[in-house]
């Protein structure tokens, strides 16, 4: 069923195309090596898809694990019916310690101490090791992996440790120093993993999207079991780890962002546009204005530089953005009119411009970009 978004009423949102990322979810999953499980994350309100609404569909698909990034993430989907493993990767106050408990939520645990302070609360709360192999980020000393198992074990009596994790952190590009160093990575984690193994520990993980589909297929053999569970991110969403990827054939972004024209109006030449007149016509053009700014996401450092699409053809943005507005030079696009939609990230006709193509722009990821699309910006699912 096609859920028609009205246009007519609306001005800045973001259309999300559920079927999409299931489409996503299937091919990507068809790529792991057989028995591999998906634990999907959907921290930060699902990159800016909607955690819930992500989430339940997948849990139709049979998910049963998320990974998100704080504890009102996982207490919100608890909340909405998700009734599986729901691990918070970040940071959470020991103060905390009842929630997790009562929701059932398994949180992360970045350090000894943390899980020192994690005990005082006197809960049987359920909690992953985070082992540090070389991101320097979170988790105990990978380096050593006699030490983390001796504290696996040692807490284990105290908390519910369910699992052990780790992050790679240069999965996602292909020069022999970072398969090198990714390599590494999880031969520690696999050091450790074996130390632990009496505890027959449920879930015990390290692949992100990247690692998933380029070392576990490869590299099987060796790291069977630490790679049974994929943390699977980005590629849900249909965008890739690093801009020099390709996607295998089918997965596609799932977000359309959309906005409109508020009216159209002739520029002579000589006359400027915008906040400290950074853009002068040197010829007679037309200008479409559009209701969307940075206070939407749409970031700032794209005047003069970025493009929206009108009517399925490229038009430059002209002047600074604005934090409500923006204008674009639609002189090509004689059709532009008010009203008419816009597509800020998408594709439409044969030119796309997607979270990856303005990351790289940007100078930045298409991570940061999905996530950076404002709560203002309404969501529908198509
Ligand atoms: C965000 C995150 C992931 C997902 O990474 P993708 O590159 O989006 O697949 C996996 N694991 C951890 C610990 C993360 O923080």
């Amino acid at each position: 069923m096609e859920v028609v978004v009205n246009q007519q009423d609306k001005r800045s949102w973001v259309e999300i195309d559920l079927e999409q990322i299931i489409r996503n979810y299937e091919i990507y999953k068809s790529k792991l090596p057989e028995g591999t499980d998906v634990m999907l994350v959907t921290k930060a309100d699902a990159y800016g898809h909607g955690d819930v609404r992500v989430a339940l569909k997948l849990q139709e698909l049979g998910v049963h694990m998320f990974a998100v990034s704080n504890i009102d993430e996982a207490v919100s989907l608890r909340e909405a019916g998700v009734d599986g493993e729901i691990l918070i990767l970040g940071y959470t106050s020991p103060l905390h310690a009842k929630i997790l408990y009562e929701q059932d939520l398994t949180q992360a645990i970045a350090s000894e101490e943390y899980a020192s302070a994690l005990v005082r609360r006197n809960l049987p709360i359920k909690c992953q090791f985070a082992i540090d192999t070389g991101m320097n980020r979170i988790g105990i000393d990978g380096d050593n992996p006699e030490e983390c198992s001796i504290i696996v074990h040692r807490y284990s009596k105290r908390l519910k440790i369910n699992g052990i994790f780790t992050h790679l952190c240069v999965a996602d590009t292909d020069e022999d120093e970072n398969v090198e160093f990714t390599l590494g990575q999880m031969r520690k984690f696999k050091a450790v993993a074996s130390l632990v193994k009496d505890m027959n520990l449920p879930y015990v993980h390290c692949c992100n999207s990247a690692a998933g589909l380029t070392y576990l297929p490869k590299y099987f053999d060796e790291f069977e079991h630490i790679g049974r569970i994929v943390r699977l991110g980005i590629m849900l969403y249909g965008l890739k780890p690093d801009y020099s990827n390709i996607l295998p054939e089918g997965i596609h972004p799932a977000l359309t962002w959309k906005t409109c024209i508020t009216c159209v109006k002739k520029l002579h030449k000589g006359e400027s546009v915008g906040y400290g007149r950074t853009f002068v016509a040197d010829h007679e053009m037309y200008l479409a204005t559009i209701p969307t700014g940075y206070a939407d996401g749409y970031d700032r450092h794209l005047s003069n530089c970025g493009h929206v699409i009108i009517h399925g053809k490229s038009a430059p943005i002209v002047g600074r953005i604005c934090m409500d507005q923006l204008m674009a030079d639609v002189t090509d696009i004689p059709e532009a009119a008010m009203g008419d939609v816009v597509i800020l990230l998408g594709k439409s006709g044969d030119v796309e411009y997607n979270a990856d193509d303005m990351a790289q722009q940007l100078g930045t990821i298409g991570y940061e970009v999905l996530c950076n699309i404002s709560k203002r910006v309404q969501r529908f699912y198509i």
